[in-house]
């Protein structure tokens, strides 16, 4: 009787991972060079008002909200 357990965490885990992808590609990037600083290009998320410099001049490939939920 450990198949069916084994097959729902598997379950589980998908859609976890599945959460994180979309809350990844929710977040949306603007770049603001007026606000250009020496630490990089400025980038505000529009989906959670995350702000941040890179130096690379590209968006962050995530979204940098910090987590409110804690990890299990
Ligand atoms: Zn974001």
């Amino acid at each position: 009787m450990i198949l069916p357990i084994l097959g729902l965490l598997v379950l589980l885990w998908m859609f976890l991972t599945y959460k994180a992808r979309m809350r990844t590609r929710n977040c949306r990037w603007r770049e603001d060079r007026s606000r250009d600083t020496a630490e990089g290009r400025y980038f505000v998320c529009m989906s959670c008002g995350v702000q941040t410099f890179r130096p690379d001049n590209l968006p962050p490939p995530v979204c940098l909200k910090p987590q409110s939920e804690p990890r299990r």
